[in-house]
C-alpha cells in the first residue's frame, strides 16, 4: 500500500512539527486501524468525538436514509429541514425548560462565538468573564477567552474587555458585575486536564449572574453527549446555564455544534439587525440525522451510565500504578497526572506502539488524556489499563535511568 505521509507533510497544513501521522484506513467501535493492519484502542475518541464508537451501525444507516433524500438546500434557518426540526425537538426533551432555542452550527468555535454574541446582544454589555486556562476554540472571539498569552500575543487585538477568573476561587467571581454580558464556563474543564468544578463554585456562578443580569454560558463542547456520566455534566451540578454549547460528540462523528439557549433570548438574533448571526452550513442535515440518532441511542440505552463503570475501571486498575500523582476528572473525562513531561510523553508512545492510543492535553504536558468511546467493553478498558501500567513502569528504567 502507498504511503500518504510524503503528500500529508507536503499538501496538508501542519498544526505541530510533530504530527502523529499515523495512516488510518478504517475505524470501527472503539478500534482505529492504521495502513499496515494494525489496531489500535481508541482512549480519546478522536478528542472527544467518538462517545458512540466509531462508525456505529445505527448512525452509519441514519447517514445512508439521509443521504437518499436531501444534503444542503439554503442557508441555517430559511427551509425547513426536517433533520433539524426532529433533532431540536428531541433536545427540548432531554434539557430543562429554559434551554428550548437551537441555532445550529458546525463546530465548537462557532457555537462560542453565537453564544458571545448573542449575550452581548442580550444584555447590551460586552464584558466577557471567562475562566484561567479554559480552552472554547481557535476563532478570534473563543480565542479571546484563552488565558494564556503563549497562545495569543500574535493574534492581537482580540476582544476587549475579556476578565479571567481562576476556577474554583470563590473571590474570583468579584469580577462579575453589572457590566458583565457574560461568564463562559466548562463544567468540567478540559485541556488544563479535566479539573471538574466544585459544586459550590458553579452555584456560586449561577448566583452571581443572576444577580448582576449577566448570562452564565456552559461549553459542554468536550463534557456533554454522556461522557461524564450524566447526558451534559451541568446536570450533576444542579445548574442551569442561560446559554448551552455543544459540538464534538454532538455530530455522532459529522461536524455539528449548537449554542442553546430560551427562544425569548434567541430571538433578538432575527431582529435590529435582521439576521443577526447566520451560517451557510450550520446543522447541515447529515450532520443533523447522524446527531439525531447518535441522541436518540445515548438516550433510550443510557449509554451515558456507562462513563461510570469506565471511570470506575481506570481509577481502581491504575490506583498505585508508578509515578502516577492523581487522576482527575468525572466519568470517561480523566486524566492521568505523571511527575514530568518525559515521562507523559514516554508513555503516550509506548502505549502507540503497543496499540493504545492516548494523548495529552493543550496546557497540561505532564497528563495522559483517557477518553474512550463509552461503548468501550470492561475487558478492553482493563487491557488499556494493562498497557498503561506497563508503560509507567517502563518508564522508570527508560527515562529515569
Ligand atoms: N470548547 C471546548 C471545551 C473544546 O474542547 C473545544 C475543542 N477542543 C472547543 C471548544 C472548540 O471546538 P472546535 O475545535 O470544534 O472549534
Amino acid at each position: 500500500m502507498i504511503s500518504h505521509r510524503p503528500a500529508f507533510l507536503k499538501y496538508i497544513a501542519q498544526t505541530s512539527s510533530d504530527p502523529h501521522a499515523l495512516e488510518i484506513v478504517k475505524a470501527n467501535g472503539p478500534y482505529l486501524i492504521d495502513r499496515n493492519g494494525k489496531r489500535y484502542l481508541d482512549l480519546i475518541s478522536g478528542i472527544g468525538v467518538n462517545n458512540t464508537g466509531h462508525r456505529s451501525k445505527r448512525v452509519v444507516q441514519a447517514i445512508r436514509k439521509q443521504l437518499g433524500k436531501y444534503l444542503h438546500t439554503m442557508v441555517f434557518g430559511e427551509h425547513i429541514q426536517f433533520p433539524q426540526v426532529r433533532l431540536a425537538s428531541l433536545l427540548n426533551t432531554v434539557l430543562p425548560d429554559t434551554l428550548n432555542s437551537t441555532y445550529f452550527v458546525n463546530s465548537g468555535s462557532e457555537a462560542i462565538e453565537g453564544a458571545l454574541k448573542l449575550a452581548k446582544r442580550g444584555t447590551g454589555r460586552h464584558k466577557v468573564v471567562a475562566m484561567r486556562h479554559a480552552y472554547h476554540g481557535s476563532t478570534h472571539g473563543a480565542l479571546s477567552l484563552m488565558s494564556s498569552s503563549y497562545f495569543s500575543d500574535f493574534y492581537r487585538p482580540l476582544l476587549p474587555e475579556v476578565y479571567f477568573a481562576d476556577l474554583n476561587v470563590m473571590q474570583s467571581l468579584d469580577l462579575i458585575d453589572k457590566q458583565t454580558a457574560c461568564v463562559v464556563v466548562e463544567p468540567i474543564q478540559g485541556e488544563a486536564g479535566y479539573i471538574p468544578s466544585t459544586m459550590e463554585f458553579l452555584s456560586a456562578i449561577r448566583e452571581r449572574c443572576s444577580e448582576k443580569g449577566a448570562i452564565l454560558i456552559f461549553d459542554e463542547i468536550q463534557s456533554g453527549m454522556g461522557r461524564t456520566g450524566s447526558l451534559f455534566a451541568f446536570e450533576q451540578y444542579g445548574v442551569v446555564p442561560d446559554i448551552l454549547c455543544l459540538a464534538k460528540a454532538f455530530g455522532g462523528g459529522l461536524p455539528l455544534g449548537a449554542f442553546i439557549a430560551d427562544r425569548d433570548l434567541m430571538q433578538v438574533l432575527s431582529h435590529d439587525p435582521v439576521l443577526g448571526h447566520i451560517t451557510t452550513f450550520g446543522g447541515h442535515p447529515l450532520s443533523c440525522a447522524a446527531a439525531y440518532e447518535n441522541l436518540k441511542w445515548m438516550v433510550s440505552d443510557k449509554l451515558y451510565e456507562r462513563a461510570g463503570m469506565i471511570e470506575d475501571i481506570f481509577r481502581t486498575e491504575l490506583a498505585g500504578a508508578p509515578f502516577v500523582e492523581k487522576i482527575t476528572g468525572k466519568g470517561a473525562m480523566l486524566a492521568l497526572h505523571l511527575d514530568n513531561k518525559d515521562r507523559m510523553q514516554f508513555v503516550v508512545s509506548h502505549c502507540m506502539g503497543h496499540g493504545v492510543m492516548t494523548d495529552w492535553f493543550l496546557y497540561n504536558e505532564q497528563a495522559v488524556r483517557i477518553a474512550p468511546p463509552l461503548t468501550i467493553s470492561k475487558e478492553q478498558c482493563k487491557k488499556a489499563c494493562r498497557i498503561l501500567i506497563g508503560a509507567l513502569e517502563r518508564s522508570g528504567s527508560e527515562i529515569d535511568a
